[in-house]
C-alpha cells in the first residue's frame, strides 16, 4: 500500500531536512528518503568533521606557541585518534539532534534510494516516488504532491587519480585516516583543498599544493588570495599553480609520484598520500529524472528562482543545483522551495548577499563581489583596506595577519563587495551580509559603532578607509 503526502523530499542532507521542517510548519504532511544517514554531506562528510580537525589543529598549534603568550609547557603530543574520536562525537550528537527535529516534526524517515517514477493514475503531479531498501526487501512507493529533489553532490576525481585503498582520496576518505601521513599532494587548491592544507600543515605533515589556475582560491579576490598563499607558505605549504597534472604518470610504489605539466615542462611531486580536491559532481544519477520533463544543464538541475524545476510540483535545491554549493545555501534555498509549494510568497535569494567562508588558518570569507569582478562588470570602484596588525585586539590575540577589504561603486557608494582574511573572519562576515541586504553604504557600516577592543574594528576602519578617512592608519 502506498502511501500519500503533501511533500516527498529526496536526499536528507541539510538542504532536504531543513526543508522538510518547514514544510512541517506549514501543515504539510512530509516524508524523507536518504540512502545513508540524515545530516547529509555537511553533518557526515563535510562542514562538522572538517571544522572538528581544524579545530584540533588550531589547538595544536597555539599549545606549541603558548610560550608567546607566558606559559611554559611540557612537549606538546599530538594523538590524531583521539582527534577522530572528538570529531566522531560531535557528529554522533548532532546526527541525534537531526533524528529528534524529524520526531518533533512528525517527519516519516524512509531508509533508501529514492527514485521518481514519473507520473502515474495515483500521482499525476509529481510522480510516483520508489525507495529501494536493498537486502532482497520489496521497494515501498510514496504518492506525493509535490517533491523535492535534495541529493547533494558527491566529490570528484581526476583519470588516474581515482580513490584506492593506499594512495589516492578525496575529503571522504580523509576524514576517516586513522593516522597521519608524513606528506602528502594535494591536487586543487580550491576551498576543501586549502582547508585541508592548513590543518595538515599544523598537524606537522608535508604538504604541496597542486593548483591548475593562475591563483589558488580561484574564486576569491586576488589580493585575498595571495594573503592566504603567502601565510600558509610560513606555515610551510608549497604551491604550484598553472599546473597540469598528468594523471597517466601516476606511479604508485613505496609513494606515490605524479608528474605536472608547469610553463610546459613535467615536474614530479611525490608524498605518502595524494588528496583530490577538484570540486564536487551533482547527484543526478539513477533519481528517475529520465522519467520526468526536468532540465539538466552543465550537469546539473535546472529550475526558477523559486526552485521550480519543469515539471512545476517537482522542485530541486542545495548541490544538485549547482551554484553556491554551500550548507547554508542549501538549507536556505529548501525554505525558500517549500513556502512557494505552500502557496505563499519568499523572496528569491539574492545570491550577492550570502557569505561564503573557508574555515583556513587564516580564515577567509566573503560577501559580493571581488574588486576584479566589480570592475569587470563595468563598475568604477573605490576601495578600502584594513589590516588586523593595527587594531589593538588582533595583538591581544597574537593573531595579527591579514586585512578586511571594502569594494563600494564610486558613482553611488554601493557596496559590492566586503573580504576578509584573517583571525575570525568566518564569524565577523555576517555583519557585511547584513550590511548587503540593507543595502548599507561604506559610511552607514563606520556610523555603526564598532565596540572596543574587538576585532570587528577593522571592519568599520575598512568602511573609513573606502574614502580615505581612517583614523587608525
Ligand atoms: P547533501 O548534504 O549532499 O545531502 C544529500 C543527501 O541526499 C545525502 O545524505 C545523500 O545520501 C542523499 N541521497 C542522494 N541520492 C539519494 C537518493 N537517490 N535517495 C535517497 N537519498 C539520496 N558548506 C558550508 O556551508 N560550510 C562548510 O564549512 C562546508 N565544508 C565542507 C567541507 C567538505 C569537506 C565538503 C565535502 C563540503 C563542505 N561544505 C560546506 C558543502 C556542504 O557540505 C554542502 O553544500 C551541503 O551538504 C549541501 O547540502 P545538500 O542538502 O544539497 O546535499
Amino acid at each position: 500500500m502506498a502511501t500519500e503526502y503533501d511533500l516527498v523530499v529526496l536526499g536528507g542532507g541539510t538542504g532536504g531536512y531543513v526543508a522538510a521542517i518547514r514544510a512541517s510548519q506549514l501543515g504539510m504532511k512530509v516524508a524523507v528518503v536518504e540512502k545513508r544517514e540524515l545530516g547529509g554531506t555537511c553533518l557526515h562528510r563535510g562542514c562538522i568533521p572538517s571544522k572538528s580537525f581544524l579545530r584540533s589543529a588550531e589547538v595544536y598549534r597555539q599549545t606549541k606557541q603558548a610560550a608567546l603568550y607566558g606559559i611554559e609547557t611540557e612537549a606538546t603530543t599530538l594523538k590524531f585518534p583521539l582527534v577522530q574520536e572528538r570529531k566522531q562525537k560531535i557528529v554522533d550528537q548532532l546526527h541525534q539532534g537531526v533524528k529528534g527535529l524529524m520526531k518533533k516534526g512528525k517527519i516519516d524517515t524512509y531508509y533508501g534510494h529514492g527514485r521518481i517514477l514519473g507520473p502515474s493514475i495515483f500521482s499525476p503531479m509529481a510522480g510516483t516516488i520508489s525507495i529501494e531498501h536493498g537486502d532482497g526487501q520489496e521497494n515501498t512507493m510514496l504518492i506525493p504532491k509535490n517533491v523535492l529533489v535534495a541529493t547533494g553532490s558527491e566529490p570528484k576525481t581526476l583519470p588516474g587519480l581515482e580513490v584506492d585503498q593506499s594512495f589516492v582520496m578525496t575529503s571522504d576518505e580523509a576524514l576517516n585516516l586513522t593516522e597521519l601521513p608524513n606528506s602528502i599532494l594535494i591536487v586543487g587548491g580550491g576551498v576543501i583543498g586549502i582547508e585541508w592544507a592548513s590543518m595538515l600543515a599544523d598537524f606537522d605533515v608535508n604538504v604541496t599544493v597542486i593548483e591548475y589556475a593562475k591563483q589558488i582560491l580561484p574564486t576569491e579576490d586576488e589580493a585575498v588570495a595571495k594573503e592566504v598563499q603567502k601565510l600558509l607558505k610560513k606555515k610551510g605549504v608549497t604551491f604550484v599553480t598553472e599546473a597540469k597534472v598528468l594523471a597517466d604518470t601516476v606511479d604508485k610504489g613505496e609513494v606515490v609520484r605524479l608528474d605536472a605539466e608547469i610553463n610546459g615542462e613535467k615536474q614530479s611531486f611525490q608524498a605518502e598520500k595524494i588528496l583530490v580536491s577538484v570540486g564536487r559532481k551533482a547527484n543526478i544519477t539513477n533519481i528517475g529524472l529520465e522519467n520526468t520533463d526536468i532540465v539538466v544543464d552543465e550537469d546539473v538541475i535546472q529550475t526558477n528562482a523559486f526552485y521550480q524545476t519543469k515539471e512545476s510540483h517537482i522542485y530541486a535545491i542545495g548541490d544538485v543545483i549547482g551554484g553556491m554549493q554551500l550548507a547554508h545555501v542549501a538549507s536556505h534555498e529548501g525554505i525558500v522551495a517549500v513556502e512557494h509549494m505552500a502557496g505563499q510568497s519568499p523572496l528569491p535569494i539574492n545570491y550577492l548577499q550570502v557569505p561564503t567562508c573557508i574555515y583556513s588558518n587564516p580564515e577567509v570569507a566573503r560577501v559580493g563581489l571581488t574588486e576584479q569582478q566589480a570592475i569587470e562588470k563595468g563598475y568604477e570602484v573605490k576601495v578600502g583596506t584594513f589590516p588586523f596588525q593595527a587594531v589593538g585586539k588582533a595583538l591581544v590575540y597574537g593573531e595579527t595577519d591579514g586585512f578586511v577589504k571594502i569594494v563600494a561603486d564610486k558613482q553611488n557608494d554601493d557596496l559590492l563587495g566586503v573580504h576578509m582574511v584573517g583571525p575570525h573572519v568566518t564569524d565577523m562576515i555576517s555583519e557585511a551580509g547584513l550590511a548587503k541586504v540593507l543595502d548599507a553604504t561604506p559610511w552607514e557600516i563606520a556610523h555603526a559603532i564598532h565596540p572596543h577592543p574587538t576585532l570587528s574594528e577593522v571592519i568599520g576602519e575598512a568602511a573609513l578607509a573606502v574614502d580615505g578617512k581612517q583614523i587608525h592608519g
